[in-house]
């Protein structure tokens, strides 16, 4: 079932639930430009954590000449990515370095001096329909594929648990809902086939039946391309979505589309879906047709800082410092530096970071675009908070049970369906900063749950150590138990020899009987 075959009743009442926010979108003038392609820059720095999941392995040595697609880090474990080189060259080093990630530690990296020459492995083109649906999902995993919208889940892990769990429908994600942010805009309109390729190359992996496209109604150029390269394949449909913020986030998208919710703490795949980014289906064209790993991707450099905002296509580990520079410079003040969208992007405070692959945008925001005039005033119990959430929650409540330590209240709320989606925070007129106290709270969770796993693990030594202490001791009372029963035998052998060996004593006479 396609989303206009959706009875009248659901689609209305899924257009009268008004939850979202309407942020000024600031798209243009990047989203006016044609990506452009960065040159190569001297250095790449390629972190081996770019993925959700455990970091790559490296499997090169520093000094060692590469070329481009040549794999640099393979997967470890069953969730994992493998890094690739973006350009041929050098391997200058395997040196831990700042790296973008919201705990602002630093981690393991590969340096890749590069030559200039961008020599390649040799690439070989297949044809996808020539492939069973494991051998897509293996060659996705082996290209390095992770979600390109932000989330960065490696994408063959949803392809494999697309054939086990049968979905029937693939739900791609075009919303872009995050202001500035037009990479993947661009994309569609740019390279629509790739994306309608990708599709249906994914279909097939997960053996489903028809492709839900979901695209914000503010990018009618992305629509109408995307519409035309889908014209011969009735299983793709093109939907127009609202362009209402955070409808770019799964669970939204999904409901939307199918009518169907994701039950809480659960998975697309638990309604039949699988989803993937639209920019996710364009690497997956490129790795399965033409044998590309992903070493590439569009970033959105933009913010009322940037002189000439636009998309660039860079190759994955290039400096931050290198796109703003590509960009003309800035133009005013910085008051605030982002990596991905001002939503749900990562505040950072320096360019010496590189691209990784979930990068969508660079933002360089001026004190005008990250000002909310005014400080927070007390709650006036309007329930805007509430109306525009997007997963239904009381983010007022939630917030009352974290200011009073009650971890446990705002969970019984439903803290841990919270996407971070900041909503509750721009619609609030207080300027209440909501979404700090989830994002706070969750972390202490999270610090919870680590300090209780260690505590279990601890635990689990301990108890093991005693069990071994004892089994131990045991062995012990067995082994005295049995040398003390072997002596006593022995002695008794020796007593029982000595007595067989003596010799025997003289009979007494017989007493002399009386005459
Ligand atoms: S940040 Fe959480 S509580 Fe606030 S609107 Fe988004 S999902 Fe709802
Ligand atoms: S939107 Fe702000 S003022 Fe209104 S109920 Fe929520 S927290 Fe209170």
């Amino acid at each position: 079932m396609g989303a206009n075959d959706l009875p009248l009743a659901s689609r209305l009442g899924r257009w009268l639930h008004r939850w979202g926010a309407h942020p000024d979108d600031h798209k243009h003038p990047a989203a006016n430009t044609d990506v452009a392609a960065l040159p190569l820059p001297p250095r790449l720095t390629l972190p081996l954590a770019q993925h959700i999941g455990a970091p790559a392995r490296p499997e090169v040595e520093v000094g060692a000449r590469v070329l481009r697609g040549q794999l640099l880090a393979s997967a470890q474990g069953p969730i994992s990515a493998p890094i690739h080189a973006p350009s041929s060259g050098t391997i200058a080093g395997i040196v831990d370095v700042p790296v973008p990630h919201p705990s602002g530690l630093s981690g393991t990296a590969i340096l890749l001096d590069t030559d200039g020459l961008d020599e390649a492995v040799t690439m070989a083109e297949t044809d996808p329909w020539t492939l069973a649906p494991a051998d897509i999902a293996r060659r996705v995993a082996e290209a390095g594929i992770v979600g390109l919208g932000g989330a960065t889940f490696p994408a063959a892990v949803k392809l494999s648990g697309g054939q086990k769990h049968k979905t029937p429908t693939l739900v791609l994600n075009g919303g872009e809902c995050e202001p500035y942010l037009s990479c993947d805009d661009r994309l569609m309109r740019e390279r629509p086939a790739e994306v309608i390729d990708g599709a249906r190359i994914i279909l097939r992996a997960i053996e489903g039946r028809h492709i839900l496209i979901g695209v914000e109604k503010n990018k009618p150029e992305a629509i109408a391309a995307l519409a035309l390269a889908a014209a011969a394949f009735p299983e793709v449909e093109i939907v127009p979505v609202p362009a209402r913020y955070p409808m770019g986030s799964e669970k939204q998208l999904v409901s939307w589309l199918t009518g169907k919710e994701i039950p809480a703490g659960g998975l697309p795949a638990d309604i039949g879906v699988v989803v993937q980014n639209v920019g996710t289906a364009a690497a997956i064209h490129r790795a399965i047709r033409h044998g590309e790993a992903l070493i590439r991707r569009i970033v959105t450099v933009s913010g009322g800082a940037i002189r000439t905002p636009r998309n660039i296509e860079v190759r994955i580990g290039t400096p931050l410092a290198a796109l703003i520079d590509f960009c003309g410079g800035t133009i005013a003040p910085v008051a605030r530096w982002v990596l991905g969208g001002p939503m749900m992007g990562l505040a950072i405070d320096t360019l010496d970071l590189p691209i990784i692959k979930g990068s969508g945008g660079l933002l360089a925001l001026t004190a005008a675009e990250t000002a909310r005039p005014g400080s927070a005033g007390p709650c006036i119990h309007c329930a805007s908070c509430a109306s525009a959430c997007p997963i239904g929650l009381m983010p007022l409540e939630m917030a009352a049970h974290i200011r009073s330590d009650d971890l446990l209240g705002a969970l019984a709320l439903g803290l841990r369906d919270c996407i971070g989606c900041g909503t509750c925070s721009y619609v609030c007129p207080s300027r209440i900063p909501l979404v700090h106290y989830f994002n706070h709270a969750k972390g202490e969770l999270a610090a919870q749950d680590r300090a209780k796993l260690r505590q279990d693990a601890i635990r689990q030594l301990v108890d093991a150590r005693a069990a071994r202490m004892e089994q131990e001791a045991r062995e012990k009372a067995e082994v005295a138990a049995r040398r003390k029963a072997e002596r006593e035998r022995a002695k008794a052998e020796a007593a029982a020899k000595a007595a067989a060996q003596a010799p025997l004593s003289p009979a007494r006479p017989a007493e002399e009987t009386p005459a």
